[in-house]
């Protein structure tokens, strides 16, 4: 094949029923219960610097995910490390996000059966996905604690990945309406869990705080505890109220699309002085420094 008619995968790749396209001409069956009820489970890991960030452990929740779901991907770690790291060589990317996916698929023409359906597995690699722009990331993010409550786990576990995310989306709508960045959501007890994309935390009196029920269990969230036990910082997993939260002497969020992200205003209110505080920034110099540890990337072969 010439040059000319090469493709062009620098806006990213795909993996798509056993070929790698270009991110523009990949595309799932109309038909796929993925699509028409979000009958899905996917994960997504980043790439920085040519490297994977704690792949193994997006790798075990993926395959929790499916298990819960009642979902078969078809296909092992060994393999989804290699379609992953293919579909980033391919692009070029060398900060990319990376997401992995498992659709119920189709069912035999007429069958309301889900068991009958044979479930997919696709990934692509895009350029990386920040969830605070450059100047949120330099002055924090104003959030919105939503009226939305967060689906319950009664219905939906919400610790595996789910497309669930009408409630997600309605509240970050009321919230870009209000003028805010972003919203957190809220359970049936006033407490905030999560909103969307991330996690919360919270920092009162130099203990970081998050809640321990009714969110993803985020692989950030995961990096930022094991960071802050590491320096020696205070952590308590439990219930925070949107009260506290309001109250707290910092805020941010944690996720993929960014580490450590911080809030300094909720509500239109700044929190404490509205500027970003000293524990959310050397847990987010951390973060990015845990990034060059051998045990927990792996480079790509470009
Ligand atoms: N909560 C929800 C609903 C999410 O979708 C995500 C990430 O996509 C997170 C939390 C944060 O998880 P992680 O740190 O693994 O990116």
């Amino acid at each position: 094949m010439s040059d000319a008619q090469a493709p062009d995968f620098s806006k990213g790749c795909a993996y798509v029923r056993g070929q790698y396209v270009p991110i523009a001409q990949a595309s799932i069956p109309i038909t796929d219960l993925g699509f028409l009820h979000s009958d899905a489970t996917y994960d997504v890991v980043t790439v920085w610097d040519g490297a994977f960030f704690r792949l193994d452990a997006h790798l075990e929740r993926f395959a929790r995910s499916c298990q819960r779901w009642r979902l078969a991907p078809g296909v092992d770690d060994a393999q989804i490390t290699a379609i992953l790291s293919e579909c980033v060589r391919r692009s070029g990317l060398r900060a990319s996000y990376v997401e992995m996916l498992c659709t119920r698929g189709q069912t035999p023409w007429g069958s309301r059966d889900p068991r009958q359906a044979v479930n997919q597995f696709y990934a692509f690699a895009v350029p990386f996905v920040w969830l605070a722009n450059e100047q949120q990331r330099a002055t924090g993010l104003h959030m919105r604690i939503s009226h939305v409550q967060r689906i319950p786990a009664a219905s939906v576990d919400p610790t595996t990945k789910n497309y669930h995310w009408n409630d997600m989306t309605m509240g970050l709508l009321d919230a870009l309406d209000d003028g805010a960045d972003t919203a957190v959501l809220v359970d049936d007890k006033d407490h905030v869990v999560e909103g969307p994309g991330f996690n919360v935390f919270c920092v009162h009196a130099g203990q970081l705080i998050t809640p321990d029920q009714g969110m993803l269990e985020g692989i950030t969230r995961r990096t930022v505890i094991e960071i802050a036990q590491s320096l020696g910082l205070q952590v308590q997993v439990r219930p925070v109220s949107t009260t506290e939260f309001r109250a707290a002497d910092e805020a941010f969020i944690s996720s993929s699309g960014g580490g450590v992200l911080p809030v300094t205003r909720v509500d239109g209110k700044n929190v404490a002085d509205g500027a970003i505080g000293p524990v959310s920034r050397k847990l987010s110099d951390t973060y990015w420094a845990w990034h060059q540890s051998p045990a927990m990337s792996l480079p790509i072969a470009y």
